[in-house]
């Protein structure tokens, strides 16, 4: 064995403590940077990342996410990033342009991947909707993506899968995995985190369940703005009538609006309830001509700006059922 002379020895030994301290400081760089599309999957994000992650919510409170266009800032945000969260579903459809143009280079994490994809009734705004539990054949046909039926901006699957708490728990589940996969450093602390927020969402889980179990059946229908309720519906065991289609940008004609009219009437629909990111005419003037009672406002696709009743996942779902549980009670 060669002998190391002992001034050599003490610049080993130097360049092993710089070299220490730069993994150390890798370690300790701060919080891994990281970018979700839209409110709900940032809150989701934030509980599971905790002060790990420093996030970028690109389409904030009260934003649609299905009508977006992304601003030269959000394509400086997505370049710095190591992770990027998405829905998926073709929920963010002007999001793989704007990655593309950020030159981002991190991992995409699909916090959908996995959850059971709702497909869209494929009616279109007034047509009969489905009775709760029933998968009855329809005479019409309106499943398959008829590009002037609304359905322009999405796939044949629903994408507002956060609608059920369970694919919740499913979505912080593959945060969780995601974040651990870009910064396996802290993975523990992360899966540590997401344990503890789907225990929370299973016992909230678990109270809407009764919640609507407690409700008589036929009381449980309700119309809204948009399709986003499908996921929220199967689950909880409520019939959600969209007024407008299963986008924000359709607009559905006189005669559609006379027919969900006419089926408020016919079905005794308790309530209308008008959606943070939509326009309430619509269902307005459903509620002056049927008489059903207008509820709240619901959260669909956006929480509320900080400070108002829906500024969370958690707190959003519980505000939505709150509102419906109250309009639909005997
Ligand atoms: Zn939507």
């Amino acid at each position: 064995m060669r002998s190391i002379p002992p001034r050599r020895r003490a610049l080993l030994a130097v360049a092993g403590l710089c070299l220490s301290a730069v993994l150390g400081a890798a370690h300790a760089a701060g919080p891994l940077k990281a970018v979700a599309s839209f409110s709900i999957l940032g809150d989701i994000v934030r509980e599971v990342g905790g002060d790990d992650v420093s996030l970028t919510t690109l389409v904030g409170p009260d934003g649609d996410a299905h009508e977006y266009e992304p601003t030269p800032g959000d394509a400086k945000k997505l370049s710095a990033a190591r992770v990027l969260f998405v829905n998926g579903l073709e929920f963010e459809t002007w999001l793989p342009r704007l990655a593309k143009a950020s030159g981002f280079a991190g991992q995409t994490v699909v916090a959908s991947q996995g959850v059971t994809p709702r497909k869209f009734a494929g009616h279109g705004a007034g047509s009969e909707h489905d009775e709760h539990g029933h998968d009855h054949d329809h005479d019409h046909d309106h499943d398959h993506g008829d590009p002037k039926d609304g359905h322009h901006h999405h796939g044949d699957a629903d994408p507002h899968a956060w609608q059920n708490l369970a694919n919740g728990v499913i979505y912080a589940r593959n945060v969780a995995e995601g974040l651990a996969a870009a910064d396996p450093a802290r993975a523990d602390a992360y899966r540590l985190r997401a344990k503890a927020y789907i225990a929370r969402l299973e016992t909230l889980d678990a109270s809407v369940r009764k919640t609507f179990a407690a409700i008589p059946a036929e009381r449980r229908k309700v119309v809204t703005s948009h399709d986003a309720f499908g996921y929220f519906g199967d689950a909880y065991g409520v019939t959600f009538i969209p007024a407008m289609g299963v986008s924000t940008d359709a607009e559905p004609s006189a005669g559609e609006v006379a027919g969900i009219i006419e089926q408020v009437r016919r079905e005794r629909v308790p309530a209308v309830f008008v959606e943070n990111i939509s326009s309430p005419r619509l269902v307005q003037q459903i509620a002056r001509e049927t008489g059903a009672k207008t509820g709240g406002t619901l959260y669909s696709d956006a929480l509320s700006k900080p400070g108002q009743p829906g500024a969370t996942y958690l707190e959003m779902f519980e505000w939505n059922v709150r509102q419906l549980a109250a309009a639909l009670q005997p």
